[in-house]
């Protein structure tokens, strides 16, 4: 799939229409399914911004986001950009298998500047 190619972050929906002008006899259900297929084998990352928005990842690498609701935008941020300390004490028997860090953005207030 094309969507692999390059580092991007698309939602389903701009998947079906991509996908759409390639071929429109391909359903949303298939490109549903072959996107949950994809990150069960980890050809993506599934990132969850909000209770209604998941964006589909190329980059599978570990990286943390800025997400710009109004723009409707998530953008890598490099893991190394970030250093996260203080995590609380892990469940017993539980090992810490990753950190996702979503920065959500707003407008800044122009008169705080
Ligand atoms: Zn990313």
């Amino acid at each position: 799939m094309e969507l692999l190619l390059e580092p991007t972050h698309l939602c389903a929906d701009d998947v079906v229409r991509r996908v759409a002008k390639k071929d429109s006899n391909v359903s949303r259900a298939t490109v549903y399914n072959t996107l949950r297929c994809f990150v069960d084998h980890g050809l993506l990352r599934q990132v969850n911004v909000g209770t209604d928005r998941v964006f589909y990842d190329s980059n599978t690498a570990p990286h943390h986001h800025f997400y710009d609701p109004e723009k409707g935008e998530l953008t890598d941020i490099d893991r190394s950009e970030v250093s996260i300390t203080g995590l609380p004490a892990l469940p017993a028997g539980r090992a810490l298998d990753s950190v996702d860090l979503v920065i959500r953005l707003k407008p800044a207030d122009p008169g705080r500047e």
